[in-house]
């Protein structure tokens, strides 16, 4: 799959005399050879979407870019050419060493992204990487090689962010995230982009008050409109930054596509064979727009995203996707209500293909931590406490067989160390996992940490008035807090510490960062206490 990005095209003489007559941004000098397009001249930057690395390994990482000098237009300021862009990984930050290099294809079916595989390179340490098209050249960005399998590795320091609503916050978290010392990777939980868009105007205490951005059109649905959406995240220096500086995992949750959508079906009612075709598009404009291996390269409206990596003998990070797979929401997905279907036999939220990978993944691992890197809340809050019992019903709580059947497996393999990282709630928790509906005694099964938004839901703040009474009544919750910011991980053999950084505000770009709490797991104690 990895020589999609290596075969070269030569360009017909019909669309090398288009290219040199020159289309939006970009000219083209004649060319000699009949290889692909390779000495671009740009009449504006084309690395305005920034540079990514993703899914590192123990030889390599994917470096990723994508040309675009007028981001916001339809067409992106790009012929509809191929164009060769060229890479460089290096030894050192002043590019003085270079490791390795090549020349990749910017196609235009693919947006003009270009996703290099980088192999080959040492293990367990940093390297820097650019780009260059005709004479334009990327910032740089840095990223880690992983550990080689079975070293015995004494500590790993990771960040967690995800759900980036641009129109209701600042990315200054993903600014402080770049800032963050000695990070490893970067897990990015989705929610990258937001499908919708708000009201410029809202009732503010002495009037309308203005959004404080807009995306850029309404509703997305075409491959065109997810593209532009993708482009106007990603002009955003904080997000780039956070790129720049580290690695990313990235998985999906639902508003890469739309609100609450799982399978086949969205929130809508929209005919199954319809929303397919908006999903075709969503996950094209995802693939094309994250630093992602060929093995998640679309088909059709699938993008394989489960998948695992390693650091070391320390920890093993499984990569879940509970939105392609799963059954649709129980009781009609209301906030807060139960039904019969929170208890469906047939219920899956990982589907049985992916279950059974994560359980055998889970009962061969070797490594001390045993992360389930995924989306959406395993706890079983109570959040209508008083009344009948009430669930986030497109949380792991609307379907307590699945939910019930991983914990039941992780408890009786004797798995220990597992850890599930979370964000979709726009708030910030950590607690224990029992069986649905348990008393939560003393030995928890697994340990769970949400974290909140990079800026979804807005400034926040530290406690929702209704989430005291909820944490009252759910003792397996031990930390609430409902502000924006991010997760510092900071493993050892012995220990687990997560570290909740929040932000007093987003509402403008000089939001102070502090810690609101850390909190720990001890290995063998799947207990959450303060660090
Ligand atoms: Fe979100
Ligand atoms: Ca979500």
């Amino acid at each position: 799959m990895s020589r999609v990005f290596e075969k070269r095209y030569a360009l017909s003489r019909r669309a090398l005399l288009r290219s040199v007559g020159g289309l939006g941004a970009l000219t083209a000098m004649p060319l000699l050879s009949h290889e692909a397009f390779a000495q671009p001249v740009f009449r504006v930057y084309p690395f305005q979407l920034g540079v990514a690395a993703g899914d590192p390994q123990p030889d390599g990482f994917v470096i990723w870019t994508r040309l675009a000098p007028e981001p916001l237009d339809l067409g992106y300021g790009m012929p509809s050419e191929p164009v060769e862009v060229k890479w460089e990984v290096a030894a050192d930050a002043g590019f003085r060493t270079v490791a390795r290099s090549g020349t990749a294809v910017a196609r235009p079916e693919l947006g003009h992204s270009v996703h290099v595989e980088v192999a080959g390179l040492e293990p367990a340490r940093p390297y820097w990487y650019r780009f260059t098209a005709g004479k334009e050249r990327s910032l740089y960005g840095r990223a880690r090689t992983t550990p080689l399998a079975g070293t015995d590795l004494q500590r790993v320091r990771f960040g967690v962010a995800g759900c980036q609503h641009y129109e209701q916050g600042y990315f200054t978290a993903y600014r402080k995230l770049a800032a963050e010392p000695d990070l490893d990777f970067v897990f990015c939980y989705g929610d990258y982009i937001y499908e919708y868009r708000g009201e410029r105007l809202a009732n503010g205490g002495t009037g309308p008050i203005e959004t404080i951005r807009q995306h850029n059109e309404g509703e997305i649905y075409s491959l065109d409109d997810y593209r532009r959406r993708y482009a106007q995240y990603k002009m955003d220096a904080d997000l780039q930054a956070a790129h720049a500086a580290a690695a990313w995992f990235t998985t999906w949750d639902d508003h890469e596509i739309d609100n609450n959508w799982v399978g086949d079906i969205d929130q809508d009612g929209t005919p199954a064979e319809v929303f397919r075709l908006r999903r075709q598009a969503a996950a094209q404009a995802y693939f094309e727009n994250m630093p992602l291996r060929a093995r998640s390269f679309p088909i059709g409206p699938s993008v394989q995203l489960y998948r695992r990596a390693s650091y070391g003998r320390l920890l093993d990070l499984n990569l879940l996707d509970t939105r392609q797979y799963r059954t649709d929401q129980p009781c009609g997905d209301e906030w807060a209500a139960t039904c019969a279907g929170v208890a469906a036999r047939e219920a899956q939220v990982l589907g049985a293909a992916q279950e059974k990978w994560l359980l055998d993944s889970l009962s061969g691992s070797r490594a001390r931590w045993k992360v389930l890197a995924q989306q959406i809340m395993m706890m079983d809050l109570d959040r209508a406490p008083g009344k009948a019992v009430g669930y986030n019903l497109d949380s792991w709580a609307g379907y307590a067989q699945p939910r019930d059947r991983l914990l039941r497996q992780i408890r009786d393999r004797r798995i220990e160390n597992a850890i599930v990282i979370t964000g979709d709630e726009h708030q910030n928790f950590a607690g224990e996992l029992h069986l649905t509906g348990a008393t939560p005694g003393p030995r928890p099964i697994a340990s769970e940490f949400v974290v909140t938004s990079i800026s979804s839901g807005g400034n926040g703040q530290d406690q929702r008035p209704d989430m005291i009474e909820i944490q009252r009544a759910n003792p397996q919750l031990k930390f609430n807090n409902a502000q924006r910011g991010y997760m510092i991980c900071d493993v050892t053999p012995e220990r687990w510490e997560s570290e909740f950084k929040v932000l007093d505000k987003v509402s403008d770009r000089e939001g102070a960062l502090s810690t609101r709490t850390k909190l720990a797991v001890a290995a063998d104690d799947a207990r959450v206490v303060s660090a």
